[in-house]
Parts: structure tokens; sequence; C-alpha cells
């Protein structure tokens, strides 16, 4: 008799479980709808190739070439004849390039120009790399809203929080990003820091032992040689209370070819090292792009992703999602996401904080935890990371909290106050 109640209940619990994943499969459909029109790198490995041969004619290179970083940096395509061999430009787009150029630097690998959309405008990689007229029209914005000038203690370090800082080691970049947020350290032309300042930057470090991370930024470090590089990492790493090291770089997706094999068995002799690179949309994330990063994440090095959010290249729902699942294929973990700050020249990249809301709203529960990262309001006047969440906590009650779940259910919660225990 047991046997066949047991029998009735899990019957009833398996239609119940069956029912569930019915209303489950009910929260996805639309994203498995999107995803089908969202252009993916890994899926334009053909269209890609067909651009490639397309700038290797146009710039007269080998194969080796192509595939040297320093070919890559020297040969910046910052020519608007030479764009327009490229990609489709109107005559208008052409003199809007030539005008913004003169006051805003702009210069793309000729790797990430081979990612281009030969014919659409929208393209996430050309919104990125093309300047367009808005840059010059902006009135809102602020060279320096974080106030970088006055968190500079030393050398070119700057300082917002008690336990770490960042060293800014160059201005150059394989890809001057039309959003970038440090357009006023970018400039006219390629500056890597005077060897006296970086001293200065690193006797700083070890005078002040309570900063134990390290982030080597800029521009990309990563533009570097191998040997400038080694000489900070090696400096670095005789300090005692350095405990990690982290550099920010952009090169896996708009340089893959700077991670060369001597390059990651350089950063491994100076582990726990991090990297944070810099992905925008899953058509960045190319084979090439894979292998680069894959090659620093078989060298223990842990990735991690700082996107930024960005007026018709990511700020949807969908795009976020299959973004943040692409870099996870190629072992890189969603970090941050930061709301664009006002910086003159990108505020038509500027979204509202509900765009913000609504991703984080349409991750959590409907995707991997591991795919979710942070969002942030770079706090006014350099005070810091602000992370900005929906409301999952609803109220707060003596004896009891109410809080929302992802579906929007809403659920009382017993809190009693921590109590200490005692082994006898
Ligand atoms: C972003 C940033 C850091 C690192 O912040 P985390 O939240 O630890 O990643 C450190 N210093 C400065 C000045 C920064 O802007
Ligand atoms: S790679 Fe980073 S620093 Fe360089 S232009 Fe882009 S956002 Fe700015």
């Amino acid at each position: 008799m047991i046997g066949v109640e047991k029998n009735g209940l899990n019957k009833s619990k398996q239609q119940l479980s069956l029912e569930r994943a019915t209303e489950l499969k009910t929260r996805i459909a639309d994203f498995l709808e999107a995803k089908k029109h969202i252009k993916k790198g890994l899926d334009l490995t053909e269209q890609n190739k067909k651009n490639r041969k397309k700038i290797m004619d146009a710039l007269n290179c080998t194969k080796e070439q192509w595939n040297d970083y320093h070919w890559q940096l020297a040969n910046r395509i910052a020519d608007v004849s030479l764009l327009s061999k490229i990609v489709d430009l109107s005559e208008k787009h052409k003199r809007d390039i030539e005008k913004v150029g003169e006051r805003y630097r702009w210069a793309i690998s000729p790797y990430y120009a081979s990612l281009m959309d030969e014919k659409d405008p929208y393209c996430p990689i050309r919104l990125q790399a093309i300047p367009t007229i808005f840059e010059d029209v902006d009135k809102e914005g602020k060279l320096d809203p974080m106030n970088e000038q006055l968190t500079n203690p030393a050398g070119t370090v700057t300082r917002r929080y008690p336990d770490r800082l960042i060293i800014n080691v160059t201005n150059e970049c394989a890809m001057f990003c039309r959003h970038c947020q440090r357009r006023r350290n970018i400039g006219e032309e390629d500056l890597p820091q005077p060897a006296s300042v970086i001293e200065d930057s690193i006797n700083y470090i070890a005078e002040n032992e309570e900063i134990r991370d390290v982030l080597i930024t800029g521009g990309d470090p990563l533009t570097m040689t191998d040997k400038f590089l080694e000489n900070i990492l090696s400096k670095l790493r005789k300090i005692d209370h350095v405990e990690i090291i982290r550099i920010g770089s952009r090169t896996p997706v708009t340089m893959p070819q700077r991670i060369t094999d001597e390059l990651v068995t350089m950063l491994k002799k100076y582990h726990p090292l991090f990297i944070n690179t810099h992905v925008n949309h899953p058509k960045e994330i190319t084979i090439e792009a894979k292998q680069a990063l894959e090659k620093l994440a078989n060298a223990g090095i842990p990735l991690g992703n700082q996107a930024v959010l960005l007026n018709g290249i990511n700020n949807d729902k969908h795009v976020m999602k299959l973004l943040n699942q692409e870099l996870l294929k190629v072992r890189v973990r969603p970090y941050y996401i930061f709301h664009a700050k006002h910086v003159k020249g990108t505020t038509h990249f500027n979204t509202s904080v509900d765009d913000g809301l609504e991703i984080m709203e349409y991750l959590r529960g409907y995707t991997s935890g591991l795919a979710i990262p942070t969002y942030i309001i770079n706090a006014p006047g350099g005070y810091g990371k602000t992370p900005i969440l929906p409301e999952y906590l609803i109220s707060r009650g003596k004896e009891y909290i109410t809080i929302r779940t992802w579906e929007g259910r809403v659920i009382n919660y017993t809190n009693h106050p921590t109590k200490k225990f005692k082994i006898e």
C-alpha cells in the first residue's frame, strides 16, 4: 500500500515538476528568439577572413606581418581614404570623420577593422571605432568628471581606495574607442610614461604598506613591449606587501596578435596576476580573440571583463546576456558593467540607469550566476565605484524581511537576531 501511495506521490511530484519546467521554458523563449538575430564573432570567421584579405591587399602586407603585433600597431588605420576602402562611408560621414579627427584622435588596428560590417553603419564594431559627428557637437560632457587630477598622490598613480591603486603606464591603445572614458589621457600621440614617472609610482607603492593590489592600466599596457612590462612587474613583485597584480587590457579583442607565447611565459612568472579585459559586444569574440584568451587562461591567469553600457551597442537585455554567456565560453568571468560617465565627446553613448537596471533584472535567475557582473556607477568626483541593483529586499520588519525573487514572487522570510554559540 505504501508503495502505491509513494508511486502516486512521485507521479504528482513529477507532474508538478513538468509543469514548472514548462513555465521556466516560457521565461527563456524571448531570449532564444532574439539570440538568433545577434551577430556573434565566432559565427563570422569566414566573413572576417574576406575582410582581412581586402585590408591586407590595401596595406600590401604579408601573413607574417598581419600576425605581428608590432605591425598591427604601426599600421593602425587613421586615414579616411584608407578606411573608405574597407567600409562604405557616405561623403558626409567622411567629412565628419575628418572634422572630429582634428579634435579627437582615432586609430584602428587592421585586425579590429577586419571585424567591421562593410555596409552597416550601426555595426557595433564600427560604432566603437569610427568617429561620428556626435563627438564634435557634444556640449554636455566634462573632460574629467572623475577628478582623476585630484587623486594623483605620486607619479602616475590614481588612488581612490584604501588598499589598492592604479598605475597608468601609457596612453597608447590598439584602437581608440569612441566611448573611451579616459579620453582626456589619449592625446595626439603615443606617450609611454617616462621611466622616472614609473619609478616614482613604484616608490609610492613601496612606501605605503597598505597597498596590497596594484592595477596596471593606461591607455593599454599591452601595447608596451614585454621588456617594458617585465621591468614594472619585477619591481612590483619585490615589494612584500603587494599581494596581487592586475593588468587591464583590451588587446585580446582589439589586437589578439599581442598575446604571444613569449608574453604569457613572462607574465606567469609574476603570479598571482589577473587580467581584466574590455569586451562590449559578442561580435568582438572571434576565433582569434578566443585563442588569445585561452592562452592567458592556460597560463593560470584568471580573466575578467569590464564592459561599458553603451547606447546603440549593448544597452539591450538580450545582447548583454549573450555577451556574458559568450565570455564564459572563452573562460572570461564577467566582472563589471560600467554605467557610461558624462565624458565630453562620448555622451551620445550614454544610457539611462533604467537600461542598466533592466539588464540586471533580466540576468539574475534567467542565466548562470557566473554570467552576472556587477553594475557600477562611478560616483562623480572620484568617490568610487558604486554598485546599482534592482530591489530584491522589499521591506524589513523586526523579525522578518520581505524579499522578491527573480520572477517577482514576494515572500516573507524570518530574520532573527544572530545568537552567539558556545561549545562546552
Ligand atoms: C576601478 C579602480 C580600482 C579597482 O577597483 P575594484 O573594484 O577593486 O576592481 C582601483 N583604483 C581605482 C582608482 C579604480 O578606478
Ligand atoms: S582601450 Fe581602454 S583606454 Fe584605450 S581607448 Fe579603449 S577604453 Fe580607452
